[in-house]
């Protein structure tokens, strides 16, 4: 007799992370391309000894510095493992089975995953032309579905493309969604725009300056703070939402070791404010080149450029590895390019310089 699972389930291969071949070159996963600063070591190394004991749960050393950062109470933060995680929790705990999780598409591909392993389903809406979210049919989209719709992932700048949005654009959308429905701004990549798009935490509170209950910021430390193998994110929002996001959480899932280095990496602002300094200033020179060549680049905010090559980007990625560096291919629609160090990013351009030639 065959095991019953989930029928929803079927068809459904987890999430595929980009590849790491040896010897090569991996821009595929916007990790930084910068080893640990040495304090971060160091506090890892502290909370080793203490590995017998379990974490703390609420992460209340870790929370108390992001509310004092924030300006916010300790019950409008949430730590969670990973801003994905959060993510997760996030659908919990809005959505029942079969309502639906609205985004962008293409964004985050996650979204989609994690939308169907909850039970819910993906209201998918097109990106423009110019690769950015069309929040215009995003809202519509939501209000036609309205009292089916549980989330909405606004993804800014937006992983694949690099797009932000406007102040204009998410307070129109604010002002036009019900506002029982949950507004995440998945800011994973704020730390490295530069365009004046406005930070997600000023839409805490409305206009009149009363707290919003529907919207949530989600930010992570896993690539501006380079500790994207640690997993550590975190959730900024109002404490009814965010109470019922920590009723989903899995017990001890933020270890002691990432909470170290997340509290210490809060100390070592300026550090890693030059370590972004250096990644915008390498997108700057990576994208000019890029469109010296001739090819589809979109103004990127984030630690990554963009490639709308559509049809040809299977050809791209092939041509890419067998150069010995990795990207993100997304059959059909584009290639993601994560900038690193200047080193990494010069075999990116001579190997795309190859490309552009025999194009
Ligand atoms: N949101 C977006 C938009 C992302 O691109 C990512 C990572 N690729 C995440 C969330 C999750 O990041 P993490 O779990 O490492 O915090």
């Amino acid at each position: 007799m065959a095991v019953r699972v989930r029928p929803d389930l079927a068809g459904i291969t987890g999430y595929v992370p980009g590849r790491t071949v040896p010897g090569a070159v991996k821009l595929a996963s916007n990790e930084s391309g910068i080893g640990p600063l040495p304090s971060v070591v160091q506090a890892m190394a502290s909370a080793g000894e203490l590995i017998n004991r379990y974490p703390d749960n609420n992460a209340s050393v870790l929370t108390a510095k992001l509310a004092a950062k924030f300006g916010v109470d300790t019950e409008q933060i949430v730590v969670g493992c990973g801003s994905v995680m959060l993510c997760q929790q996030l659908i919990q705990a809005t959505c029942a089975q079969g309502q639906k999780v609205a985004f962008g598409w293409r964004s985050f591909e996650a979204y989609p995953l994690l939308t169907r392993t909850a039970g819910a389903e993906p209201l998918m809406v097109p990106i423009t032309e110019q690769q950015a979210l069309d929040l215009d049919a995003l809202a519509d989209a939501v209000i036609a579905e309205a009292d089916n719709v549980g989330l909405v992932f606004l993804c800014t700048p937006n992983n694949p493309t690099g797009t932000t949005l406007s102040r204009e654009e998410i307070n129109g959308f604010l002002a036009k969604v019900p506002g029982d429905i949950t507004v995440v701004l998945d800011e994973a990549y704020r730390e490295f725009a530069t365009d004046g798009s406005p930070d997600g935490t000023e839409f805490l509170v409305d206009d009149n300056g009363n707290p919003r209950d529907n919207v949530v910021v989600l930010r992570t430390f896993s690539k501006a703070y380079g500790l994207a193998g640690l997993r550590v994110g975190y959730a900024i929002g109002h404490p009814a939402l965010l109470n019922a996001v920590r009723a989903v959480h899995v017990p001890f899932s933020v270890n002691s070791l990432a909470l170290a280095a997340a509290e210490v990496s809060l100390d070592a602002e300026d550090e890693l404010t030059e370590r972004v300094g250096t990644v915008t200033t390498e997108r700057a020179r990576v994208t000019d080149e890029l469109k010296a060549l001739g090819l589809p680049v979109t103004e990127s905010q984030a630690n990554f450029v963009w490639l709308a090559l559509g049809e040809g980007t299977a050809a791209f990625d092939a041509f890419m590895q067998e150069h010995k560096v990795i990207v993100r291919a997304f059959a059909g629609d584009g290639a993601r390019v994560t900038i690193s160090t200047p080193d990494d990013n010069d075999a990116f351009l001579r190997a795309i310089r190859d490309y552009a030639g025999q194009a």
